[in-house]
């Protein structure tokens, strides 16, 4: 009966001891720290997670490379093959006629109008036989030889003087 009494009485004074308005903790609700934290609690405890997984979001990759220090911005040079250029000239197949034509001396590569020089040829001794045959005597038929449009025509290169083709009437 002395012990009953006994607690009551403590009972009794610490709850007059205790100022109006206290908060009583009530036990599996967080409890707010009465005295600020300390300096180490403060510098060690706040040091940052790893941060939650969201599984909603798509993970940033990585960069395989280490960034860059602040300040300095490297513009990054895409590789490309180096490009080479080949020219490839195809000589055309050149007809040559009577008139001067104009192409590329394969001999000294250079782009010439050719120059012409007419020779004898087939046509102009046949004309020449026929020509005595029907009895043009007297150099007439000679004339053949004398005619641009009876013989043959070379065609030689203005620059090298090579001979680049001929041009034959028969
Ligand atoms: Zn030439």
């Amino acid at each position: 009966m002395n012990e009953i009494l006994l607690m009551m009485m403590m009972l009794s004074l610490q709850i007059t001891m205790q100022p109006a308005g206290n908060y009583h903790p009530i036990p599996g609700e967080y409890v707010v720290p009465s005295a600020p934290p300390s300096y180490e609690e403060a510098t060690i405890c706040h040091q940052p997670g790893p941060p939650p997984f969201n599984p909603g979001m798509e993970a940033k990759p990585m960069s395989p490379y280490p960034p860059y220090p602040a300040g300095t911005y490297i513009q990054p040079v895409p590789m490309q093959p180096p490009v080479t250029v080949q020219t490839v000239y195809v000589q055309q197949p050149v007809t040559f006629h009577d008139r001067p034509v104009q192409l590329c001396c394969p001999r000294c590569s250079n782009l010439t109008t050719t120059h012409l020089a007419h020779t004898s040829g087939a046509l102009a001794w046949l004309s020449c036989g026929g020509l005595c045959l029907l009895g043009c005597g007297f150099g007439c038929c000679l004339i053949p030889f004398c005619v641009d449009s009876c013989k043959d025509v070379d065609h030689y290169c203005s620059n090298c003087q090579a001979l680049l083709g001929s041009y034959k009437r028969i």
